[in-house]
């Protein structure tokens, strides 16, 4: 019954796009750039993303750096980051964009709960912007997921209680987030998620291609 669900609630980073991919991409440019050899593929990005922080992974990768050559790197690093998804190189997973225009039609409110920084993620929504409710961003609060705290903003925001709401989701900590405060989650786990454990959500999916609203309403349960 499309009655049941009032919004969807985004996360942004891995379920709107695969930007991990872009991240990776723009650490390379700048290495190569840089005239240094190094190049991150995805099983060495994996392990890297276990630390928190661009600079605190190039010193992970290599310890003996100098600050000013991380601090360099980084900065290079952000600058061609942006660059792509300003130009529109970092594109939607499969069947994000039909499940926003199905969810307008029907006169759902959308909404994003992220805790990347809001000038990311309105370059990675561009003109979509419009489209969202409200975007709740990193400057928005205190603590990161899992922590619950993005969520209960945008719950807060929407003026919705949490079984009114569908959220989808493709990490650990962003599920845990969002269930802490009884929010069903749809889960696409991303290239750098799959294999982790989301036994806490209503339903995974590979992606949402070829998944109708309906369905995914379905699969709220
Ligand atoms: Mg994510």
């Amino acid at each position: 019954m499309m009655t049941r669900v009032a919004a969807l609630i985004f996360d942004v980073d891995g379920t709107l796009a695969e930007t991990e991919e872009a991240h990776r991409y723009a650490f390379n440019r700048a290495f190569s750039e840089s005239g240094l050899n190094w190049t991150w593929n995805q099983a060495i990005y994996r392990q890297l993303l276990k630390v928190s922080g661009g600079k605190e992974r190039i010193l992970a990768f290599a310890p003996d750096a100098s600050p000013e050559l991380v601090a360099g790197l980084h900065s290079r690093k952000n600058q061609i980051y942006s660059k792509m998804v300003a130009s529109g190189q970092v594109s939607f997973r499969p069947g994000i964009e039909s499940l926003i225009s199905s969810a307008r039609a029907q006169g759902l409110k959308l909404a994003i709960a992220t805790t990347a920084t809001r000038a990311n993620v309105e370059a990675l929504l561009g003109a979509r912007k419009a489209f969202f409710h409200t975007i709740a961003c990193a400057e928005d609060v205190r603590k990161k997921k899992p922590d619950p705290e993005v969520y209960a903003l945008v719950l807060k925001r929407l003026d919705l209680t949490a079984d009114k709401c569908l959220v989808l989701e493709d990490s650990p900590n962003g599920l845990t987030a969002a269930t802490a405060l009884g929010l069903k989650v749809i889960v696409t786990p991303s290239l750098y998620t799959r294999g982790q454990d989301f036994s806490a959500a209503a339903a995974v999916l590979p992606d949402l291609g070829g998944v109708t609203l309906a369905q995914l309403i379905d699969l709220k349960g």
